[in-house]
């Protein structure tokens, strides 16, 4: 380290135009507000009697004959990880691919989501993949769910994935047959075929919960979760127009990034629209607007590779000549680095970082705050809508429309945060505290559950090899080389961020999983290889990898307000993707490819 050059001193109150020590304990008075003893178990699924909530509203379930086949491949999760590599299987030479999901479609989170504003707040150039291959160009700056669902298919067709699929079909049980290198699958509807690989990517954030309101059974009038919207109740579609609730009282729970892009749309359309609030949102400029013709016009082959590249360099914090994407994720991302740059050399200590970190994250989110005081009107409601927690404890949101909501003379904001959420529901009326709101009708924006994937939240039993329950080998925690494969489990590949990688625009992400995984799969069939399998040393090895490089961000988790993102207010010690990051993860994968990683995994090991 450099020690000739002056160290860094704190800035003073006035230097900085507010009190950090303030801010801090601001931050930490609304997390100790809210946080519950019960954490996760404040929610119930979307199961037995409440099992309604998650149908499909959107397909017919056709009584089929059970399938008693043989595929090469089996894709389970029709959403963009499943598609992405069904694509790479399909580039690597395996004809024989079966995509299999509950949905009645593909699509994924985007079949499901249809809530009237849905869009990605993901630039679209970026977020939409295989646009080249494809040769589609986004129309909007920020794709709706709509156009994202409609590309979601066109991959499908473009890479003929519709062949042999089994939609409205849950998995129940992979059963590895060692004699014959494949596996044995069985379904909910009765299937029982043969896959020689099977890759899962069922998705994190799947299944629709609730919160556990006392009474919420009792509640007599209507009644849905945001990710099945029942347009026959509502009127309109997903660009608005809801002339049914005309005459409703309608509540909506929950303000994350699904409760921000459908209230505008509640708001303008119902009688009395009661927002029932527990943590506010940020909520940052949105700025969409149509693709410029003569921009896409001037797009030289290879631009979205570029693109999704700059994008994940920029929200990393890594170095990039120029900002491509220039917005509301890049520019915070660019504000951390501008401030520490700005302000003091490059010889910073983990400490020092870490505070010119947070001055950069006060500044955002007085920006934020100063925001919703420039839109809305009533300085109560203004007050009630400031988020008052570190830019990244929850997930940032964008909008032009949803503040200027609470201006409107039908829209009221009720805040739950004194009394840990919604108090109760009677067969009327919603309850928060000792005031009784009597509504039409609830919607719950409450997000979902996180399931790193049905085979560890136990729902998906796995035999591997000997008849082996892979849960079983997993006692200890997660075992596998680079989060595809574990020794045991042979051609069984999973996609997601456990001992891999995560970030912001997961799509991304997913795509380098299904291009590794489409290329190992060709290598095999290359070589003549029955089974893929990581050699037990390599999988030993990579665990420690992780333990050793896991960033631990419990200190920061533990200071955030509750969410999904810190397990509601219980985060988890250590990290479990890939420490130094995604980028240097996929640096690590392309080194591994190239370098004879592959004998890792194609010996062919029993
Ligand atoms: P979230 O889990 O983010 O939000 C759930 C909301 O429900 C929170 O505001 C929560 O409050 C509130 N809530 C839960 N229980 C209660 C209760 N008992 N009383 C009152 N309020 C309650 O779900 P979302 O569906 O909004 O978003 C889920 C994820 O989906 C996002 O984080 C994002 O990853 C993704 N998404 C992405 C979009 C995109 O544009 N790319 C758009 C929409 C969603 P509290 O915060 O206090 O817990």
């Amino acid at each position: 380290m450099d020690h000739s050059s002056p160290r860094p001193a704190p800035l003073t109150v006035a230097e900085l135009g507010f009190d950090p020590d303030a801010l801090r304990a601001r931050y930490r008075h609304e997390r100790d507000r809210r946080l519950r003893p019960d954490g996760n178990a404040q929610y119930q699924g979307t199961r037995g009697e409440f099992g309604y909530y998650a149908a499909d509203p959107y397909t017919e379930r056709v009584e089929r004959e059970p399938v008693r086949d043989r595929v090469e491949a089996l894709v389970v999760g029709g959403g963009f990880g499943g598609l992405l590599t069904g694509a790479k299987l399909r580039d690597a030479g395996v004809a024989d691919v079966r995509m299999l999901d509950e949905a009645g479609d593909f699509g994924g989170t985007w079949y499901w989501n249809r809530y009237p504003g849905i869009h990605c707040d993901i630039e679209a150039s970026v977020y939409l993949p295989l646009l080249e291959e494809v040769g589609y160009v986004p129309t909007m700056r920020y794709a709706s769910g709509e156009e994202i669902r409609r590309h979601a298919v066109a991959i499908a067709e473009h890479y003929d994935l519709y062949r042999d699929t089994l939609f409205h079909t849950r998995v129940t049980e992979l059963r590895w047959d060692d004699d014959a290198d494949e596996w044995q699958v069985r379904t909910d509807r009765g299937d029982d075929f043969r896959a020689r690989y099977v890759v899962m990517s069922a998705g994190t954030l799947a299944q629709p919960k609730l919160p556990g309101i006392p009474g919420i059974e009792t509640f007599k009038g209507h009644t849905f979760h945001t990710s099945r919207w029942d347009y026959g109740y509502t009127g309109g579609d997903q660009t608005g127009g809801l002339h049914k609730l005309a005459d409703k009282r309608v509540a909506i729970v929950g303000t994350g990034a699904t409760g921000i892009q459908a209230i505008p749309h509640l708001g303008r359309d119902s009688q009395h629209l009661y927002v029932f609030q527990r943590t506010p949102s940020s909520v940052d400029v949105r700025d969409n607007r149509p693709t410029d013709p003569a921009w896409a016009a001037s797009l030289k082959p290879g631009w979205q590779r570029e693109r999704m590249d700059n994008f994940l360099t920029v929200v990393t914090g890594g170095h990039a000549e120029q900002d491509l994407i220039d917005d509301g994720w890049t520019s915070t991302a660019r504000l951390q680095r501008n401030l520490m740059a700005g302000t003091v050399d490059t010889t910073l200590s983990p400490g020092e970082r870490a505070y010119f970190d947070e001055l950069a994250d006060f500044q955002k989110m007085n920006e934020i705050r100063a925001r919703v005081d420039e839109i809305v009107t009533d300085p109560a409601t203004a007050e009630l809508l400031k988020p008052w927690y570190r830019y990244m404890c929850k997930r940032p949101t964008f909008s032009d429309h949803y503040l200027q909501t609470y201006n409107r003379p039908n829209v009221t904001l009720v805040d739950t945060a004194d009394h840990g959420g919604i108090t109760a529901m009677t067969e009327s009326a919603v309850v928060v505290g000792e005031q009784e709101y009597e509504v039409d009708c609830v919607i719950f924006a409450t997000g979902f559950e996180v399931g790193v994937s049905g085979i560890v939240a136990g729902v998906l039993p796995v035999h591997g090899r000997g008849g082996t329950p892979l849960l079983g080998t997993w006692m200890q925690g997660p075992r596998t080389l680079h989060g595809f494969y574990s020794h045991g489990f042979p051609n069984l590949f999973h996609l997601g961020p456990l001992q891999n990688a995560t970030a912001v625009n997961f799509v991304h992400i997913l795509l380098e999983q299904a291009t590794h995984i489409g290329a190992v799969v060709a290598e095999a069939r290359r070589r003549g290889v029955a089974a893929i399998e990581p050699a037990k040393d390599a999988e030993e090895a990579w665990i420690g990898t992780i333990r050793e490089l896991a960033p631990d961000n419990s200190r920061f988790q533990a200071e955030c307000t509750p969410g999904y993102y810190n397990n509601e207010g219980k985060p988890r010690p250590v990290g479990f993707t890939y420490g130094p990051g995604p980028i240097a993860f996929h640096e690590l994968l392309r080194r591994w490819r190239a370098e004879g990683g592959m004998d890792e995994v194609l010996a062919g090991e029993r």
